[in-house]
């Protein structure tokens, strides 16, 4: 019978790992960013049923590099600036591999009081660099698209008590702004709010959420006899990282008594640095707030910070304890069972802890402020390009840009950049046109790789496209 890797065999296989991650995170860059491979390849070249008798490590490892590599995207390459740039940074990592090396449940304090109490220390340390209230409960999830279910339970939960019981009754209606992320509208469909109880406000010409269109939004809903029960407010929405007007948004929930939750995910990190902190100007008045880690603060994918105000509320909504669940530090301690869907839960905290101690908020700030500043740079390139036009403000990392011409010639020289594979970027549309995306996020980025990826623009553009009086 075969056991585990023997302590000598770790030790062999785990230098091996360790030097092999160093020499990718040095390498990558030189990668094309994205695999050259057609769907199904890689399917074609495995086996379609796992071994009967055990292989070699040496083996395993080598299929590895030799034939999953090929076919993985390299989100850690310094030029990958598609949907948001994100990092897996190496203090992150080496927090992920001990993670794994201590597989610890954190359903129950008593299960690991480790992993229960580094979570609350490291939701506490980043509700600090944020600037929440000291009143935030936090939790980690998986994803932003997990802590806005949560967030939309808990706004269900304080609108019909009864929810939980006798599930829906009262048609209850959220708001969000056309510009949100579909993964509120996805919570919305779990929960069974329904797609036609989701209110898409329409947004400013800075692709913000017009609050005058909400609130007649939520008055002509209550008149007609139906719940407004939740507003969703985006810091940094996809497409264009807007900023909905949190203050006049939160001025109105508080006046109908609807639950504010605040998406975050991405644009919520920049407020790490003193002078970005306004980006959440009025989440003190938020119920619910969501920021994830995972996208710009260097920690590999998946860490959600998920905050509230009202932890009874979320408890309320999920704690279900059966009998083999109970423990003596019951009344004591928490059980991050108690508020959330999943039961059992990985030691993520390990790997943000990593991340905050290496870096320092003084660190994670001056990161930040480089990638903001780059995508300054970026955007005054491209104004300075009589043939390219900039289409929505940068008031992050995130430059949306276009050719000035038409959508067909904005695609074409979309997969010509990222067929040359030095650079990879996406594309979102913008009042009904084909726009290219480039965002600064990952922290082994530099000014040069951003330069870099101005130059193959160009080039592309004047390969391809017709000269336009340049
Ligand atoms: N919210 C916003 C504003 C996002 O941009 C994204 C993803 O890019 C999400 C939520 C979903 O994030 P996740 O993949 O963590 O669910």
């Amino acid at each position: 019978m075969r056991g585990d890797l023997d302590s000598e065999q770790m030790r062999r296989f785990g230098r091996e790992v360790a030097d092999w991650i160093a020499a990718y995170l040095e390498e990558v860059g030189e990668k094309p960013v994205l695999p050259a491979v057609r769907p199904g390849e890689l399917l074609a070249r495995l086996p379609g049923s796992a071994p009967e008798q055990g292989e070699a490590m040496e083996e395993i490892l080598e299929d590895f590099r030799r034939t999953v590599l090929p076919a993985v995207t390299h989100w850690n390459h310094p030029r990958f600036h598609g949907y948001f740039s994100i990092s897996g940074s190496g203090p992150g990592i080496l927090g992920e591999m001990l993670t794994a090396a201590l597989n610890v449940n954190g359903m129950l304090w008593q299960t690991c009081p480790a992993a229960t109490e580094l979570e609350l220390t490291v939701l506490g340390w980043l509700r600090q660099w944020l600037g929440l209230p000291e009143g935030f409960f936090g939790i980690i999830y998986d994803t932003a698209s997990i802590s806005t279910f949560h967030a939309l339970a808990c706004a269900r939960e304080e609108a019909d008590p009864d929810v939980r019981r006798l599930g829906h009754r009262l048609p209850m209606v959220l708001y969000v702004s056309e510009q949100a992320h579909s993964s509120v509208e996805k919570a919305a469909i779990a929960l069974g709010i329904g797609q036609a109880n989701v209110r898409k406000i329409p947004v400013d010409g800075e692709f913000r959420m017009r609050a005058e269109v909400l609130e007649e939004a939520i008055r002509k809903d209550a008149a007609a006899g139906l719940k407004p029960f939740c507003v969703v407010a985006t810091v940094g929405t996809t497409s264009t990282t807007s900023i909905d007007p949190l203050p006049a948004i939160a001025g109105i929930c508080r006046e109908h008594g609807l639950w504010l939750h605040v998406d975050a995910a991405y644009g919520g990190a920049a407020a790490v640095a003193e002078e970005y902190r306004y980006v959440l100007d009025g989440v003190e008045l938020a119920d619910s707030i969501v920021v994830n880690p995972h996208k710009w603060l260097f920690t590999p994918i998946d860490l959600s910070a998920f905050y509230t105000r009202k932890p009874d509320t979320l408890r309320r909504a999920f704690s279900l304890v059966a009998d083999y669940l109970r423990t003596d530090a019951d009344a004591v301690a928490v059980n991050y069972m108690d508020y959330g869907l999943q039961l059992g839960r990985r030691f993520r905290s390990l790997k943000l802890w990593f991340v905050m101690r290496y870096f320092g908020r003084e660190g994670v700030a001056a990161i930040l402020r480089n990638h903001i500043r780059w995508a300054q740079d970026f955007a005054s390139w491209v104004r300075e390009t009589p043939t390219f036009e900039v289409v929505a403000p940068v008031p992050f990392s995130l430059v949306c840009f276009r050719y000035r011409g038409p959508d067909e010639e904005n695609r074409k020289l979309l997969a010509a950049i990222n067929a040359e594979g030095s650079t990879f970027l996406s594309h979102t549309i913008l009042n009904g046109r084909f726009v290219l995306r480039m965002a600064v996020g990952n922290v082994r980025t530099t000014a040069a790789d951003v330069r870099r990826t101005w130059d193959c623009v160009l080039s592309a553009s004047r390969r391809l496209l017709p000269n336009r009086g340049r």
